[in-house]
């Protein structure tokens, strides 16, 4: 996958989303450095999810452009948006229960590699009456790897949603990561995670950047944003209302005036 020429792994500009009349972002720019991590924040309903879903192609934008690795994406859907090397994690985890944690893994890969195929893949999963074919014996060694990478691999033959939630937002992670993406999109990793795991997360996404993956962080728990990321943009009702680096952000009178009233602190 080729970098971006001007260091920019992802760029938007003027992106604006209304739902009604109501509006859930308002011209709002960003732009990630190749290989950094990069912090989404501010108090709920700030429109962060709603930015991911303009960026991985779930919704369209009313008006606005997104770059990736200076290829606009017009109105490219998520698998192709996914083939070019946009992954993402959702705030509700979204997993296939049915599936073991190995499955729901190989399916991150199946994606990458035929993404318009993955439902029959997910009948194949269910129908294997002739045993494997090379390819999926070689996917699910990778798929190994990947568990390995997130720290699941012993739990590879649980159900998905038998997982306690830290676990399911490792897998989600894990699954994404199969992709091998160039820009992962990660909402609120760490919801439903104890410290301890928190901690593990935070070294995790760091292992992720150190593999060349750009990462795109929503994230509430502040210590965790503050610690790992290389730049932050703070949005506040829609509107981008800051940004800079952590320690920058974390003194600007117009976040915390932002965060007044919020439980979360900065
Ligand atoms: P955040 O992730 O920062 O908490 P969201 O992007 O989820 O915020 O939501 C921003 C605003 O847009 C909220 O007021 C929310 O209710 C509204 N919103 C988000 N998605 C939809 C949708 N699909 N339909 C209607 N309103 C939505
Ligand atoms: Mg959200």
């Amino acid at each position: 996958m080729p970098e971006a020429v001007d260091g920019y792994c992802l760029s938007a500009a003027g992106l604006t989303k209304r739902f009604g009349g109501f509006h859930a972002l308002r011209d709002v720019d960003i732009a990630v450095r190749e290989g950094s991590i990069h912090a989404v924040i501010g108090p709920n309903g700030a429109g962060k999810t709603t930015l991911f879903n303009l960026l991985s192609g779930v919704m369209a934008p009313d008006s606005g452009e997104i770059r990736f690795r200076d290829r606009p994406l017009g109105r490219l859907r998520p698998h192709g948006r996914a083939a070019l090397g946009i992954a993402r994690t959702f705030q509700n985890i979204r997993l296939f229960g049915h599936m073991t944690v190995l499955e729901n893994v190989m399916l991150g890969e199946h994606w990458r590699i035929y993404p318009s195929l993955w439902r029959s893949f997910l009948k194949a999963a269910w129908h294997r009456p002739f045993g494997e074919a090379p390819e999926e014996t070689e996917m699910r060694r990778r798929a190994l790897e990947t568990l390995e990478f997130v720290g699941l691999a012993e739990k590879r033959h649980a159900m998905a949603t038998d997982l306690p939630y830290g676990e399911q937002r490792l897998l989600e992670l894990g699954r994404a990561l199969a992709m091998e993406p160039g820009l992962l999109l990660l909402d609120e990793p760490a919801a439903g995670m104890n410290i301890r795991e928190t901690e593990d997360l935070d070294a995790l996404i760091c292992r992720v950047r150190d593999r060349g993956v750009t990462v795109v962080l929503v994230e509430h728990d502040m210590n965790l944003v503050m610690g790992i990321s290389d730049w932050i943009t703070v949005l506040n009702f829609g509107d981008k209302i800051a940004e800079g680096h952590p320690s920058e952000v974390q003194r600007d009178p117009a976040v915390i005036e932002a965060y007044l009233g919020e439980e979360e602190t900065l």
